[in-house]
């Protein structure tokens, strides 16, 4: 595969590699992203990663993100997804990998709004933004939604949404791509090295690691799930972190699942954890139906958080969650991954200064919703640290809303 993991990963040799215009902690979705687009704008980068991205330790793995255009999550998204897909395809150019699968999506959620939910009504939400913007979504009747997902159950009383332009980014590959095209534009990206500390002070930046001591202009802290451990307490209380597991199973006509045929389906049910994602299968991906579930109940850490998913979790996932909603899937499961999202108490992003220090800037974008994000906000990261202003607007994503 272009990107192979194997053009990336060093360790420090000389004095020469451990100082940089820019460190980036944590090389996920974000700071790949944060990394590629540095280098590109000519910021010398040094990236530190504990594991080797991408891995399966954090929020970025399972192969696949979905991506819309109709962001309900809010109009402040918009311009970043917007934007992202063009990166993406961009990226695809230079690299000849796809990236970006438009396999179209469907929004499911009951016909009034559910009160209390994370997002209420979501189909309308989704519709507003489309309006605003002349993207094209539309509230769909059974017979079309049998038309474009035949094996979809227990939709007829439900509202239905659609966007043709949605789909699937291949969200590992991204994460390998972006971080082999930063090394080999001179990017230092060193892997299985955790960062301790991030010191600011008025000449800089001090981070030490495990093995080496840095100086650098500026730092990204992209952490993920990570990230309490390096920023200040009073921020670190606000991020909770979630257990989330992903499901491949078995299906009776893998073809008829393909990203070619199906789009995906984001079930929000009455609660929370009634919310199923549905990802059709791209070419070469696992061969499965990805289904997804959420719960919000019991918060983890990276560290302590069970990795292992039972045999009990997958036979109740797929009697309680996916029978009901989708024909043809077998109950036994080819694959699972245990992924972690970091919410903020408003589930919005969080891109600002930390460390009360101008030098760095702490993203914690993920609350189940950042992958589709990702290149346009890495971008907009980068040219802030180049220029002190980014061509998108991340003022929505300040702390001070939530303090
Ligand atoms: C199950 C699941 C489904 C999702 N579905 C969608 C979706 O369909 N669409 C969508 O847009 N978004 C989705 N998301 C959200 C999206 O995946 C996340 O927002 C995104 O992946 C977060 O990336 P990140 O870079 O913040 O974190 P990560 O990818 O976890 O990266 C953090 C990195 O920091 C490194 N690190 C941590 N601490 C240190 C340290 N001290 N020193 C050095 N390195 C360190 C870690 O090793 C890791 O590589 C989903 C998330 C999950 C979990």
């Amino acid at each position: 595969m272009t990107g192979s993991r194997e053009t990336y990963g060093s360790t420090p040799t000389d004095a020469a590699d451990t100082s940089a215009d820019l460190i980036v902690v944590g090389l996920g979705a974000m700071g790949a992203a944060v990394a590629y687009h540095a280098q590109r704008l000519g910021i010398s980068v040094i990236g530190l990663d504990r594991h080797n991205p991408p891995h399966q330790f954090g929020s970025t793995q399972a192969e696949t993100r979905i991506t819309r255009l109709a962001v309900g999550e809010g109009p402040q998204y918009l311009p970043f997804v917007r934007r992202s897909h063009q990166l993406w395809q961009d990226l695809e150019q230079v690299c000849d990998t796809p990236l970006l699968l438009q396999s179209g999506g469907l929004i499911v959620t009951e016909q009034e709004p559910v009160v209390g939910q994370r997002w209420e009504d979501f189909v309308t939400a989704t519709g507003r933004v489309a309006d605003g913007a002349g993207i094209d979504f539309s509230v769909l009747s059974p017979p079309e939604v049998e038309r474009l997902c035949p094996r979809l159950r227990g939709y007829e009383d439900k509202k239905v949404g659609y966007e043709p332009t949605a789909g699937l980014v291949m969200a590992e590959r991204a994460v390998a791509v972006q971080l082999q095209r930063a090394a080999a534009s001179g990017a230092t990206i060193n892997t299985y090295e955790t960062v301790l500390a991030v010191t600011p002070g008025p000449a800089g930046v001090e981070v030490i690691t495990d093995r080496a001591r840095y100086q650098a202009d500026h730092v990204v802290l992209a952490a993920g799930p990570w990230m309490s451990e390096l920023i200040a307490s009073e921020h670190a209380t606000m991020l909770s972190v979630t257990r989330q597991v992903v499901y491949w199973f078995e299906v009776d006509d893998l073809e008829a699942t393909g990203t070619d045929v199906m789009p995906f389906v984001m079930w929000v049910g009455d609660t929370d954890e009634q919310y199923v994602g549905i990802f059709p299968t791209p070419p070469g991906a696992t061969p499965g139906l990805k289904i997804l579930g959420e719960q919000f109940l019991e918060t983890t850490d990276p560290h302590s958080v069970d990795r292992v998913v039972s045999a009990e979790e997958v036979e109740r996932f797929h009697s309680q969650l996916v029978v009901p909603k989708m024909s043809g899937v077998q109950p036994r499961c080819v694959k699972t991954a245990v992924c972690l999202y970091t919410n903020t108490p408003d589930d919005h992003f969080i891109v600002d200064h930390g460390l009360d220090s101008d030098r760095v800037i702490m993203m914690s974008p993920c609350s189940g919703h950042g992958f589709k994000h990702s290149a346009a906000l890495g971008e907009a990261v980068a040219e802030t640290i180049a220029t002190g202003r980014s061509s998108l607007d991340l003022s929505p994503f300040r702390l001070d809303r939530l303090l």
